[in-house]
């Protein structure tokens, strides 16, 4: 399977110039680490980033923009594999990590994981190179009506999924090599952090190791936090997702990435993570 979508990817970088020139401008990304004791926070400039982080997310908006993962609105270039029938694995044209999939459902509905932690699972044994990602639909989903994972290469998180960022992120870690022992933790953590009828806000990171699966799970407080509505030099455009909430922060605009500071950083995650 993962060869599969290996040559899927070389492919799209031969015959689809926007996914081509995704991949080029990875090369002129550029990136800041601060550190934290323990750990270290990484701030990545990238500018392709632009239409995902400034996307608006109501639900009129929405409404009104032709759904980008729907196979109909695709561009004619974008090749896919399928995936259980249910899925399609697609290149990512707008990419974070240097080889980004996203892994959209075949059929337009919503974000949500109820149900899916099993695909989840299955992906990432069928992709061990990679690591699958999930953005609730109120926690950094692009397109929150219509269901999708992502998948991006292990080797870009540099073991930031697995470090431990006390006091600055949230997360918690189920682990198992038996299925049905990550799905049942996962059920019950998920109705712990339910505090209303919607889906807790969350991310998720899953990758299948050797010793098993290991899901990793960011509670989230809000989606965007208030640096991104404030005017002028205050506005910080961050838009955290999954692979913010790693430990990655992605800026699209220059500006913010020569400005951000360990504070900004600290005051971010408090009120997202
Ligand atoms: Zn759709």
């Amino acid at each position: 399977m993962q060869d599969k979508i290996l040559s899927l990817f070389e492919e799209q970088l031969q015959t689809w110039p926007l996914a081509a020139k995704g991949y080029r401008g990875l090369n002129d990304i550029r990136t800041k680490t601060f550190d934290f004791g323990a750990y270290a926070i990484k701030v990545q400039f990238n500018p392709a980033r632009a239409v995902s982080t400034l996307a608006k997310l109501d639900a009129k908006s929405i409404e009104a923009r032709p759904c980008f993962l729907c196979a109909a609105n695709r561009p004619v270039e974008q090749k896919y594999i399928e995936f259980k029938g249910v899925y399609d694995i697609l290149v990512n044209p707008f990419p974070i990590c240097d080889k980004h999939f996203t892994i959209a459902s075949k059929k337009h509905e919503p974000q949500t994981i109820k149900g899916r932690i099993n695909d989840m699972l299955e992906l990432a044994q069928a992709m061990p190179d990679f690591i699958i990602l999930y953005n609730g639909p109120r926690a950094g989903a692009s397109a929150p009506d219509h269901f999708h994972f992502q998948a991006g290469n292990v080797d870009f998180f540099d073991n930031q999924v697995d470090i431990f960022k006390k006091g600055l992120i949230e997360k918690q870690v189920i682990s198992s090599h038996l299925k049905s022992v990550v799905v049942d933790e996962f059920d019950t953590l998920y109705n712990q952090l339910q505090t209303d009828e919607q889906e807790p806000m969350m991310n998720l990171f899953c990758q299948y190791k050797p010793e098993g699966w290991v899901l990793t799970v960011y509670p989230r407080k809000q989606h965007r936090p208030m640096q991104f509505f404030l005017q002028g030099k205050e506005q910080i455009m961050v838009s955290p997702g999954a692979i913010d909430m790693t430990g990655i922060l992605i800026v699209a605009r220059e500006e913010d990435f020569e400005k951000i500071t360990k504070e900004d950083i600290q005051d971010i995650f408090r009120q997202v993570s």
